[in-house]
């Protein structure tokens, strides 16, 4: 037995020991509130060397940073802006969110229901058909109880066929990789901006760019480092010794209430925060409900191909933030220019900048074929134009995360409430983007407040909302 589960034993009569599995935003969430509360006995055990989860960032050798996936903080709490505010705010920079759809060999700006002026005439007169159908059938559905059953149902009925064939339903198959009849759409919330026939048309009138929109109009990103510094940062707030990394879990005694790392220690704990992916955590601790997890529980690995490019950004990228790219050749469903968030996220921005592409891989999609991968990336980028030619890309970065989607499916809703019920009445708060399973809550902000919310139940018996009741959240 080691030093800090004995430390952890001993002060069991003062305050109870809260044992964190992960130093992500969920864990550090958690220790955050911990620290506030004056509540000492905890710590962090975490398999990597390094603190963030997810939500970290690399530097390639020829100096390039990248992400794991463009990070936006988009906030649904007061209390992570206060935090974001206190230690972030003034290292970040202030950006206007700009979104983009490539189809039909343009840019189209985002959302694309509302910027149907850009297609061409044939494709916008099936998009409005299919809105004003909508328009009477919702008149027609009232009657019935209208309810959609699934993602691609909730798409139909609120978006007509027009919109939903040329690009939603496509764009929605390419980053879930999976068929959108088995996807719920309760994730939505404030995620895709809803339709509005009348703006629709008066854009389309006056041929008018409609692109402010949304929760993230204005987001922050970091100078230096990426989204890698934001995580760092918090963790410095946290004393040292209660972040033990590289210090990975191997089996939990949910009776005997320890956790066992793979040097042999033994950590015991009165309640256990765990970020791990929920059917790690099962398995780890060989509870019943492991296979019915298995059977229900599916997700999306997802590569991030990062493209150091020489030369200036081209003048049509300068002010765009990511694109979307629905068609079905090219790989990415994804891009993000990287450098537009960060000077400092290209090593010479003067004269380079940089592209971060987005490419998921489930059995269902075509682009699993990682040797190749990069080639296939940059022929797409040159395809949408996004680059010019080969020589200019200078260096190139490749990071395959294995569980970086985790899929909202009709079937995961069927048993992830009562999961997570289940082990919390053993004092388990299975939590954050993998933990809880739940990609509605599942973003930065969302998994650092189901940390602090675990906590504030813990000690002080506050009813956690984020996991709960995700819609009042996102609402
Ligand atoms: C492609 C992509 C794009 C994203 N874009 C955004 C975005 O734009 N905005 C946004 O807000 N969020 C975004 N996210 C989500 C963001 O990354 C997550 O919200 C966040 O990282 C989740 O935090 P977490 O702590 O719950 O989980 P993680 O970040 O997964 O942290 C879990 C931690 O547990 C550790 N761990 C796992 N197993 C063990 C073990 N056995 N023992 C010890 N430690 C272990 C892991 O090493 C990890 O550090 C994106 C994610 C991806 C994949």
């Amino acid at each position: 037995m080691c030093l800090v589960a004995t430390k952890l034993k001993t002060t069991k009569q003062k305050q109870p020991s809260i044992l964190i599995l992960g130093a992500g935003p969920t864990g550090l969430g958690a220790a955050y509130r911990l620290q506030e509360l004056g509540h000492k006995n905890f710590l962090i055990l975490e398999k990597n060397k390094f603190v963030g989860g997810l939500a970290t960032s690399f530097t390639d050798k020829n100096g390039f940073t990248w992400d794991i996936g463009g990070h936006v903080i988009h906030s649904h709490y007061k209390y992570f802006d206060q935090v974001f505010n206190k230690h972030i705010l003034l290292h970040s920079y202030t950006l206007q969110r700009e979104a983009w759809v490539w189809l039909y060999k343009k840019f189209i700006p985002y959302p694309f229901q509302y910027n149907l002026h850009y297609l061409p005439q044939k494709i916008q007169n099936e998009c409005i058909e299919g809105l004003k159908n909508l328009k009477k059938n919702i008149a027609k559905l009232k009657s019935k109880e209208r309810k959609s059953k699934s993602f691609l149902d909730w798409i139909l009925e609120n978006f007509g066929k027009g919109i939903a064939n040329h690009f939603l339903i496509p764009q929605n198959i390419k980053t879930w990789g999976y068929p959108l009849e088995n996807l719920n759409y309760s994730w939505i919330g404030d995620r895709v901006a809803q339709i509005n026939l009348k703006r629709t048309l008066k854009n389309i009138a006056e041929k008018k760019d409609d692109i402010a929109w949304g929760p993230n109009n204005l987001f922050h990103f970091p100078k230096k480092r990426g989204t890698r510094f934001i995580w760092e940062k918090i963790a410095k707030t946290i004393p040292k010794e209660k972040i033990q990394i590289n210090n990975k879990v191997e089996k939990i005694n949910r009776e005997k209430k320890y956790v066992q790392t793979a040097n042999g220690q033994k950590y015991f704990y009165d309640s256990l925060i765990t970020s791990i992916p929920l059917t790690k955590l099962l398995k780890k601790s060989k509870h019943p409900l492991t296979k019915k997890a298995q059977k229900n529980l599916v997700s999306s690995q997802v590569t991030i191909v990062g493209l150091g490019v020489k030369g200036k950004t081209l003048k049509k990228l300068k002010t765009k933030c990511w694109m979307y790219f629905p068609e079905k050749n090219i790989p990415f469903f994804r891009a993000t220019v990287f450098s537009n968030y960060s000077k400092n996220n290209v090593p010479d921005h003067k004269n380079q900048w940089s592209l971060m592409l987005e490419i998921s891989q489930t059995k269902n999609t075509n682009f699993n074929n990682i040797g190749k991968l990069i080639d296939q990336v940059i022929d797409g980028a040159i395809q949408t134009k996004l680059i010019k030619n080969k020589n200019e890309v200078i260096s190139t970065w490749k990071h395959t995360e294995k569980l970086a989607y985790p899929t909202p499916t009709i079937s995961r809703d069927l048993v992830i409430d009562n999961i997570l019920k289940t082990l919390q009445k053993e004092q388990i708060y299975s939590r954050g983007r993998f933990g809880a399973w739940k990609y509605e809550v599942g973003n930065m902000d969302h998994s650092f407040m189901q940390g602090v919310e675990a906590v504030d139940n813990i000690l002080n018996d506050k009813k956690e909302v984020t996991i709960w009741k995700p819609n009042q959240v996102n609402g």
